[in-house]
């Protein structure tokens, strides 16, 4: 399955200079969305994983299914506000300012085996953070997975861990 043909480049969006990877017409496509989710889902199998953490909000949708195709729980993490609770706060570095995400501190027992899932590798900030706030959870990192990386953008150096960030598609 060809997926980058149902990815399209939205220039400009959500802010000047930005070059959004929009993949809305892969999720529309049932057949699509199930490769790709397999795709993204097939290294981890057999790993004992007890669940796989999205990162709101287009790491909800690809995380959910990545959960369900490999029979595993989901676990949300979220911007401020928005987890009732108990929650454990990470605090990363944007381009410009400052960005935080929350996890419920209850979400995965200590030791749990988690896999991180998200959309889009970029500057790789965000997985950073979410990787530093499984970890404080006392759950046991096993990976992360993406749909798309932007190489360009270096967000590999970032990542700066032995557990493997697997790519669907790299750009
Ligand atoms: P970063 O922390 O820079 O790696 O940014 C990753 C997050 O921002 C992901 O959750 C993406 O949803 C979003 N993102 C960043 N750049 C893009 C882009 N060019 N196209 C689509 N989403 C992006």
């Amino acid at each position: 399955m060809d997926f980058a043909r149902l990815i399209r480049e939205i220039p400009d969006f959500p802010k000047p200079g930005i070059r959004f990877k929009d993949f809305s017409p892969l999720l529309a496509d049932g057949q699509a969305f199930a490769d790709a989710v397999a795709a993204m889902a097939a290294p981890w199998r057999g790993q004992s994983l007890r669940a796989v953490v999205g990162i709101e909000a287009r790491g909800f949708i690809l995380g959910a299914a990545v959960a369900r195709e490999l029979g595993i729980g989901f676990v949300p993490v979220r911007k401020p506000g928005k987890l009732p609770g108990a929650v454990r706060e990470v605090s990363y570095a944007l381009e410009y300012g400052h960005d935080r995400l929350q996890v419920q501190a209850d979400a995965v027992p200590p030791g749990a085996a988690v896999l991180i899932v998200d959309d889009v590798l970029a500057t790789g900030g965000t997985l950073a953070a979410a990787a530093e706030l499984v970890e404080g959870l006392g759950a046991r990192l096993a990976g992360a997975a993406v749909l798309l990386e932007l190489g360009a953008l270096g967000g590999r150096r970032r990542w700066a861990r032995n557990q493997p960030l697997l790519a669907t598609l790299s750009y």
